[in-house]
């Protein structure tokens, strides 16, 4: 079984398309959350991740756009996007970003959560010392999670009893077969690591690996429907950028 890893959509369907048309032959999709807030398709987003066999959880986002989240923990332009969002939303996607798990497991091996296990929701695992918590308190092989929008993998060392960071490499597969991992598969629709591409994985269960890729995509089409729909120009300008 493969699955393409995505997170941090954030309602930019050029973004999603370009990243479905790059990905390597896959079966089913894990979703890591914040399908929308940011960006300009929230609609066509959420809706284009169920054509495919759909594993999704809930984001900080996906939560703030349907009254599940207090807005007022949201930076200024989060928030104006989340309220434009929320109008937009039809009530059937509303509904299905309504009823999202907050975490969930692909077997009793792999957990997923958009934030971390502790805190599925809204805790960033981005550092070895809360790398070391999750995989300290909860048992998993592979923890996938999304959030910070960052490509990132850590290792657990079973000498050192401490997680440590692995560095990231394009199309070159991660073992796992032995090994206990976090990975976060990077942002699709807003990357922040200073690359502008979008960011996934693949996760082929049978060859027992993970796989980062990237993809470019029109960024200016982005750009341009955001502009139209008066969405905060500082949004905007860090699409090409990667910030
Ligand atoms: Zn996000």
């Amino acid at each position: 079984m493969r699955y393409i890893v995505v997170s941090d959509i954030h309602c930019n369907a050029p973004a999603l398309e370009a990243v479905l048309r790059d990905a390597p032959h896959f079966d089913a999709v894990l979703c890591l959350g914040d399908i929308v807030g940011y960006g300009p398709d929230p609609n066509v987003c959420v809706e284009r991740v169920q054509d495919y066999q759909l594993t999704c959880l809930a984001g900080n986002h996906d939560w703030g756009a349907v009254g599940k989240a207090d807005l007022r923990v949201f930076n200024r332009d989060a928030r104006e996007a989340l309220l434009w969002t929320e109008e937009e939303l039809t009530k059937v996607n509303r509904e299905f970003l309504r009823n999202l798990p907050a975490k969930a497991s692909l077997n009793d091996r792999i957990l997923l959560a958009h934030g971390s296990p502790r805190d599925p929701v809204w805790e960033y695992l981005v550092d070895a010392t809360s790398a070391s918590q999750s995989f300290r308190n909860h048992d998993f092989d592979l923890l996938l999670v999304g959030h910070s929008h960052l490509p990132l993998t850590f290792e657990w060392s079973p000498d050192e009893q401490r997680a440590r960071p692995l560095p990231t490499k394009l199309d070159t597969p991660v073992e796992m077969e032995g090994r206990r991992l976090i990975v976060n598969p990077g942002s699709v629709g807003q990357p922040r690591d200073g690359n502008p591409k979008s960011s996934y994985g693949l996760l082929d269960l049978d060859a027992q690996t993970f796989t980062f890729h990237r993809t470019a995509y029109p960024i200016e089409i982005t750009q341009e429907r955001m502009r139209a729909k008066g969405l905060p120009p500082r949004l905007i300008d860090r699409l090409e950028v990667g910030r």
